[in-house]
């Protein structure tokens, strides 16, 4: 039976994922951060070889005294190195996740990715990695599972990442001054983690999805491109150099693309709803208004420490607007101005990554 580490597991992908796992996978690596009373039923329920907790917690490690207990960031690193596992699938938010798709990829495992932050901040040696030791990495975010489950050998022509257009679309800067929390944190389309939700609110998800795109299919800035589909029935777009698209549909559920990245090449049957085909809508995105999307064009530009200090700005900022600390034009015009202000370092290895990351969040912390 094929082996699972799952990091992230109580969270909205990781739970999925939890959902879709079949009788063909054993789970060995369970993770977590700070949801105890959730990750000890999954404890319970999985039995893992190995689990990692952000901080210690002695009273679930006895509880469990069959399964070897790390935790921290070191945990983390740790289980994906030593641990017994085919896959790895991570689903942790923002920069923590980077080094356990680092540790995977280099060991030769293969990487379900969910955390986008790991190739947007840590592309270039995260691929240079995978081409030495033949990990793969299959993308779980589901407009880059739509244009992986669309490949068929030949050389892409370009992409369409489709854009729901998140809660504000069509909307202007004057009306976007006041929005709260609670209206960012309602997507019209999917059932996400927060820090993800606000991101499709600024479009900085696809700023970031931009970026991603770039790493998984070795494509230049101009191959890709973003179109709002309001639906989201159209997952992403092909398009190969004889001018045929193909495109992959189906209702917004994370847990097809999940379980592809899973069962690929065959595909497992699913309780998903089918989609309605119903009139389809298009529409070029505001990259005035949302100006995350903007600079994720600009960073692809220059040297990938800028990729760090965009993402980094960014999760340090949608937890200042969560906190009521700033509003919500000052994410995207923080970045922007942070990245105006950095001066470019080139071949940053993964301590680099990290240190330009602490750096960037300390000082956005203050703005
Ligand atoms: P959630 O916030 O729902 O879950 C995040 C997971 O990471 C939880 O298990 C959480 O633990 C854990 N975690 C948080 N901080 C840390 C940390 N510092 N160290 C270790 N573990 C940590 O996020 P999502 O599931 O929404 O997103 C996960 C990733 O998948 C993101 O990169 C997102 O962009 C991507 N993604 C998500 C989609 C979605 O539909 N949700 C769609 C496509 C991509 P705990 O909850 O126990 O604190």
């Amino acid at each position: 039976m094929r082996k699972i580490a799952l990091f992230g597991s109580t969270g909205s992908i990781g739970t999925q994922a939890i959902d879709v796992i079949s009788d063909e996978f054993e789970v060995s690596i369970l993770t977590a951060g700070r949801n105890i009373e959730l990750f000890e039923k999954q404890l319970q329920d999985l039995n893992p070889e190995i689990a990692v907790l952000l901080d210690e917690n002695k009273k679930i490690s006895e509880r469990f005294p069959q399964i070897e207990f790390l935790h921290g960031a070191q945990g983390l690193t740790e289980a994906a190195q030593k641990g017994d596992y085919d896959i790895l699938l991570n689903a942790i938010v923002g920069i923590a996740g980077l080094r356990s798709t680092y540790e995977a990829v280099r060991r030769g495992k293969d990487v379900a990715l969910a955390n986008k932050e790991s190739l947007v901040a840590g592309g270039s040696l995260i691929i240079a990695e995978a081409k030495k030791s033949g990990a793969e990495i299959i993308p779980v975010d589901s407009e880059h599972s739509a244009i992986y489950q669309c490949l068929d050998g030949n050389a892409i022509n370009r992409i369409i990442l489709t854009a729901s257009g998140g809660p504000f679309r069509g909307m202007k800067r004057r009306e976007l001054a006041d929005i709260t929390p609670q209206q960012a944190l309602k997507h019209p389309n999917w059932d996400m983690g927060n820090k993800i939700t606000i991101d499709s609110a600024t479009l900085m998800n696809k700023g970031l999805e931009v970026i991603e795109a770039r790493w998984l299919f070795d494509l230049v800035p101009e191959q890709i491109e973003v179109l709002v589909h309001p639906e989201s029935a159209i997952h992403s777009i092909v398009e190969f150099e004889d001018k045929a698209m193909l495109a992959q549909l189906g209702i917004p559920d994370m847990r097809v693309p999940i379980a592809y990245a899973l069962s690929k090449p065959g595909r497992w049957a699913s309780t998903s709803a089918s989609l309605e085909l119903s009139d389809l809508h298009f529409e070029k995105p505001d990259k005035e208004t949302f100006k995350c999307l903007k600079l994720a064009y600009e960073v692809l530009e220059e040297e990938q420490s800028y990729a760090v200090v965009y993402n980094a700005a960014n999760e340090l900022l949608v937890g200042r607007f969560l906190r009521g600390n700033i509003g919500f034009l000052d994410i995207g015009d923080n970045i922007e101005r942070v990245l105006q202000a950095h001066k470019p370092i080139g071949n940053l290895d993964i301590d680099g990554i990290m240190e330009l990351d602490r750096k960037v969040k300390g000082e956005v912390e203050c703005i």
